[in-house]
């Protein structure tokens, strides 16, 4: 960019903003409510103290414009489902009876009420309320929530924009309600939600809006042309009334594609875009489609979901491009900075000089800001930021924590033959089968076993100092004794240790690993009052020393039946972290691989027979373009591989993955090249073993048998029955018998009832065999 001014004073804008408060005021507040400790009046007043201060936190860091509407007592889109009236039939009696707590009930559903059913959205960490529709859906508009916020801010002073879920999204997101035909199509009820758009548009103008966002990250995924044509056709219908504020439609999490033309030739007066690299193409894209004349462009440039500084330079000469493109160009962060903790300032246990390098909501909202003013009065009024942002980007990539001569030289030596196991399956499970003398339709289970109380509160204890590290390990070895004595007496073919001494599948990880750092307020909402805090993988993977081996081969110890080692993988390792953004992920997952391939190594020479490497999140983290899903799928499943690829052909590898649709990586699950692998499929009655049929899958498997979703026992005739049909699709040779998933959630009681009815099932389908 050069130092020339820009015509208009651009503007910094946000999405969104976390909404929690620097102490988790909200979760307090909101469960509070629920347990009938603070009032609704209460609960409110929070509420609006949060908004007002975080206005305020915005409008300091120099955000022109802040949103509004975006805050929330659970979840966006269950406020939009609200907002268009689509409450389901079940929670219609409890929502008349009081708002608040009907829509409580819709998130978390009663005793006698299902909630709503909860995902992920799109590829973050932040799972929402997926709406309910049918054919006979009626909406109507509530604007109130959004109309509330909005005066809240005006009378406050701020310049404020409306953030809503756009109607394409809603829809596309949302699932045929209960009852409906599976093949239902939401999407099609557009005509009839267009309306309730149009009427909440006229009141938030009336209510003082300049601008009204609509979100539609729905169109950076790949879209049919009628869903394409829906697009058109809404964006043509909302342009066209009169009685709105100037709309700006906002696509992030990727490039916008041919939705970009779609939008281009629309008639909304504004455009956000996501310039980051995952949005790189809109670049090009944007030159191709003529820009935007007449239109303004908010511009990403500022990355809203990773805890990176940004760099400005790079910045700078996008913006720099985007000038001659549209009428009036904005600096945002590329999406709602809600998947961002608040305040890498409140990181005190982390160096200094690394965290130069963090930008939380906070510090991105002065980085916009900065862009900002670069773009209304030339970079040299942004000279000492420049120099500022420079100097930490080079401290950064000249870090010994980022570079680390032995992991890198490692990483560069690996070839192919690493990660390949030294005989092909056929051959290796003889091997197995001779070493681990299992039965046909082995029982085993996913890992962890209740995570009690007692297992908290002493970890809690030896954190606040109340237990010494003896004390505490005395008390995970107890665990351990109980939980595999358990399951000798159970009849349990191929034991674990538990799990006790993890506090979180990754985290345990993460805080033995070099390269990973751990933050002490780093929270970011995971679902309506439940907040996470990711480990961040911030440079060099090594493994200093063993991390599970002593815990695996103390079980061992105990019993003479096979007790398998668990880890989790590398792709898991990174999709529940904030990953560094300064190497290509494939390369981060090779380092990651390689240090828990010293783990399998040394787990092995314990004399662990068997090694499950959990990967959970390689479906999840699939691109959201199936053009992307190729290059991801690759370094994927290598990294897989390069853990697992060196032990002995005795060793047997297990894998465990939980969803229930997984038609589109099963190739890849067979690229992992596992012995065996789990899954959940109680609840879809088998249908990953129908599936892995179809395919051809050659290994071993065990669809899982009881839903761990719920304190609910399956009884022995139903585990067999769920057996039974799964034999129908893999040979009793290859078919084991375990649970969805592990049971850290569950209580003792129902695990033991489960187990006994699980291992009572494989016996008796065994016996006809
Ligand atoms: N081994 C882990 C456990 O049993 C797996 C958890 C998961 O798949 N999410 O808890
Ligand atoms: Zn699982």
């Amino acid at each position: 960019m050069t130092a020339k001014p820009a015509a208009a004073a651009a503007r910094a804008t946000v999405y969104g903003y976390p909404r929690q408060g620097a102490n988790r005021e909200l979760k307090k507040a909101v469960e509070g409510y629920w347990k009938g400790r603070v009032t609704a009046a209460a609960l409110r007043e929070t509420a609006a103290g949060l908004r007002r201060s975080n206005w305020q936190q915005l409008a300091e860091a120099g955000i022109t414009e802040i949103p509004t509407g975006d805050f929330s007592y659970y979840d966006h889109v269950l406020d939009t489902s609200v907002m268009v009236g689509a409450v389901p039939e079940r929670h219609r009696r409890a929502v008349e009876a009081d708002a608040l707590d009907g829509y409580f009930a819709m998130a978390r559903g009663t005793e006698d009420v299902a909630p709503l059913e909860m995902t992920k959205w799109f590829d973050t960490n932040y799972h929402y309320l997926v709406p309910e529709l049918g054919p006979d859906t009626v909406f109507t508009a509530d604007p109130g929530k959004q109309v509330a916020e909005l005066k809240e801010a005006l009378a406050l002073g701020h310049t404020a924009r409306p953030v809503l879920v756009g109607p394409i999204t809603y829809l596309l997101l949302a699932k045929p309600a209960p009852g409906v035909a599976a093949d239902f199509q939401p999407i099609t009820l557009l005509d009839r939600l267009l309306p309730v758009y149009a009427e909440v548009l006229a009141e938030l103008r009336a209510a003082g809006a300049e601008w009204v966002q609509l979100d539609e990250p729905a169109l950076v995924q790949d879209r049919t042309p009628a869903e394409l044509n829906a697009a058109a056709r809404a964006y043509r219908e909302l342009g066209a009334l009169t009685d709105r504020s100037k709309v700006l439609v906002a696509s992030y999490f990727g490039r916008l594609g041919d939705a970009l033309q779609i939008l281009a030739a629309s008639p909304v007066e504004g455009i956000g875009l996501d310039f980051t690299d995952s949005g790189a193409a809109n670049l090009d894209d944007l030159a191709a489609v003529g820009g935007l004349p007449g239109k303004r462009l908010v511009a990403g440039v500022v990355n809203g979901r990773n805890i990176w500084i940004n760099d400005h330079q790079k910045s700078l000469t996008i913006l720099g491009t985007l000038l001659g493109l549209a009428d009036r160009v904005d600096v945002a962060a590329s999406c709602s900075l809600l998947h961002v903790p608040l305040d890498a300032s409140a990181e005190r246990d982390i160096d200094p000089q690394v965290r130069r390098w963090l930008a939380f909501a906070r510090q991105k909202t002065r980085e916009i800001s900065v862009l900002a003013r670069a773009l209304a009065r030339g970079t040299d009024a942004i000279t000492a930021e420049l120099a500022a942002n420079r100097a930490d980007l080079a401290s950064r990539a000249g870090s010994a924590l980022t570079h680390d001569p032995a992991v890198r030289a490692r990483a560069g030596a690996v070839t192919d033959a690493d990660g390949r196991r030294s005989q092909p399956y056929a051959e290796r499970t003889a091997a197995q089968r001779a070493r681990l003398g299992l039965p046909l339709l082995p029982t085993t289970t996913i890992g962890s076993f209740p995570q009690t109380d007692e297992l908290r509160r002493a970890r809690a204890d030896l954190r606040a100092g109340r237990t010494d590290t003896a004390g505490y390990e005395a008390r995970i070895k107890g665990e351990i004794e109980e939980v595999v004595s358990f399951q000798e007496k159970t009849g349990i073919d191929v034991l674990v240790h538990g799990e006790p001494e993890r506090n979180d599948m990754v985290q345990y990880f993460a805080e033995r690993l070099t390269g990973y750092l751990a933050t002490q307020h780093g929270w970011v909402q995971s679902y309506g009052t439940r907040y996470v805090r990711p480990p961040v993988l911030a440079g060099d993977i090594s493994r200093p020393e063993p991390m599970t081996v002593r815990w695996t081969a103390y079980a061992q110890s105990l019993t003479a039946k096979p007790v398998k080692g668990m880890l989790t993988g590398p792709v898991t390792m990174l999709a529940w972290s904030f990953v560094r953004d300064d190497q290509p992920l494939g390369d981060t997952a090779r380092q990651v691989a390689l240090a828990l391939r010293d783990e399998v190594a040394d787990l092995e020479a314990a004399g662990t027979p068997v090694i499950q490497v959990d990967e959970p999140a390689l479906r999840e983290t699939l691109p959201l373009r199936a053009a992307d899903h190729a290059e991801y799928l690759a370094w994927a499943t290598e990294s897989f591989r390069l853990t697992t690829g060196g032990v002995r052909p005795d060793t047997q590898i297990h894998t465990h993955m939980c969803y229930a649709e997984f038609g589109d990586v099963v190739q890849a699950i067979d690229d992992l090249d596992a012995d065996v692998i789990s899954l959940e499929a109680a609840r879809s009655h088998m249908q990953v073993a129908r599936e892995l049929a179809a395919h051809g899958y050659p290994r071993e498997a065990g669809p899982g048998v009881w839903d761990i979703h719920s304190p609910r026992v399956p009884s022995a005739d139903e585990a067999a029955g769920l057996l039974r049909t799964g034999l129908e699709a893999i040979p009793a040779e290859r078919l084991w018998v375990n649970p969805d998933c592990g049971l850290k959630t569950r209580g003792w009681t129902e695990t033991r009832a489960s187990l006994e009815n699980l291992v009572a099932a494989a016996r008796e389908v065994r016996a006809g065999l």
